[in-house]
């Protein structure tokens, strides 16, 4: 069952910057900077009383992010929700015909597992997030 929203993810072009913005001016909490190879991206999380906002930066061109912002630009990419059940909500998603980017869970942050379903049938692209074991 999804339970709650895990984050809001914000794709940036640099990084830093956006952490002394959101550190120094907002006074947001950061709470960790972190590479996530399978996505190719570098990854800022600050908690602003008990959620969560991901800035994410493009570490490489073949990146998402970096495909992202080049059409886009900056800005708001996804909302993320937690569940205690990721492999049954993609099994649920499947038989509903849902179009989904990842069919099987991969690893995301902080020791998670994460699938994302895509915009296409989600209307904003959707992560699900769940506990890693
Ligand atoms: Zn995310």
């Amino acid at each position: 069952m999804i339970k709650r929203i895990d984050h809001i993810g914000v794709a940036v072009r640099d990084l830093d910057k956006t952490i002394e913005l959101y550190k120094d001016v907002f006074g947001f909490e950061l709470l960790e900077i972190e590479d996530v190879p399978s996505q190719k991206v570098r990854v800022a999380k600050f908690d602003v009383n008990g959620v969560h906002i991901e800035f994410l930066e493009p570490t490489s061109e073949d990146s998402p992010i970096y495909k992202y912002i080049e059409k886009k630009g900056e800005g708001m990419h996804h909302i993320a929700y937690f569940t205690d059940d990721i492999e049954g909500e993609l099994e649920k998603f499947k038989e509903k015909g849902i179009k989904l980017i990842n069919e099987e869970p991969v690893k995301g942050s902080s020791g998670t597992y994460i699938a994302f379903v895509h915009p296409k049938s989600s209307i904003i692209l959707t992560e699900l997030v769940s506990k890693g074991e």
